[in-house]
């Protein structure tokens, strides 16, 4: 069988990237991955969760992502509605790629 080189680790492998690289690359987090678990987090965080200085989630209206509410820019991000009318953005910028 023929075998290629995986551009990413360098070893010998049946396909390129490996399925060793393929299989890390979907655990790996990322801006995207990241913005989806706080958007769980802060939607649907069960009773458990709450504390003295945890969001209270009852306070909370909505949470969209920056693309959902159309805005300006590339970054990935989170805009959340709170039921008094306030609002706030947070913005998610990965400083660091995940080693190895
Ligand atoms: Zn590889």
């Amino acid at each position: 069988m023929a075998t290629t080189t995986c551009s990413n680790c360098g070893n010998p492998a049946k396909a390129n990237p490996c399925e060793d690289c393929v299989e890390d690359s979907k655990e790996m987090m990322d801006e995207k991955t990241l913005q989806k678990a706080l958007m769980a987090t802060l939607s649907e965080a069960p009773d458990d969760y709450k504390s003295g200085e945890a969001l209270d989630i009852e306070q909370v209206r909505s949470v969209r992502t920056f693309q959902d509410v159309g805005m300006l820019t590339t970054d990935a991000g989170l805009l959340i509605t709170m039921k008094d009318g306030s609002e706030f953005q947070i913005t998610i910028v990965q400083s660091r790629n995940a080693r190895g």
